[in-house]
């Protein structure tokens, strides 16, 4: 795997920033920050706690699992998702207590559902247009 240039701050701590957010979805990986003053999880990752304002964060890997809790069917996208049309965005309840919005992937036939279960997956940068970072996006649970 290419090596990923992370932004660092003065203590050489990967940076709490959407910008090294999208790198770990790059190498495969959901994380989120947690407040190491307060313990609150921050998703997407900021450099400053909403709770307590605390800059003391560091960063954890998600379990990527969790339960659809609304979505919508999006059937007139913006111009460069016109191809993905219709596609589903809804907001998925992580198994470690926070929310975060993404694309919800299911087959073809398929129906989303509240309440389903997800897990995160990911795919890498396209290689030209927009957006040009690795996106993360969510499907249902393998089923037996
Ligand atoms: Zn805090």
């Amino acid at each position: 795997m290419e090596e990923i240039a992370f932004r660092r701050d003065e203590r050489k701590e990967i940076y709490p920033t959407i910008e090294n957010f999208y790198k770990f979805c790059g190498m495969g990986k959901l994380m989120a920050v947690r407040c190491s003053r307060c313990g609150r999880l921050v998703l997407p990752p900021r450099p400053m706690c909403p709770e307590c304002y605390s800059t003391d964060l560091g960063w954890i890997q998600l379990s990527g699992r969790g339960r659809l809790e609304t979505y919508s069917e999006v059937y007139v996208p913006p111009k460069n998702f016109a191809s993905k049309s219709p596609y589903i965005i809804g907001i998925v309840r992580l198994a470690e207590g926070v929310a975060l919005p993404g694309q919800i992937i299911v087959d073809r036939g398929e129906k989303a559902e509240v309440g389903m279960e997800l897990r995160v997956d990911f795919e890498s940068a396209p290689a030209e247009g927009w957006p040009q970072w690795p996106r993360y996006f969510f499907r249902p649970v393998d089923r037996k």
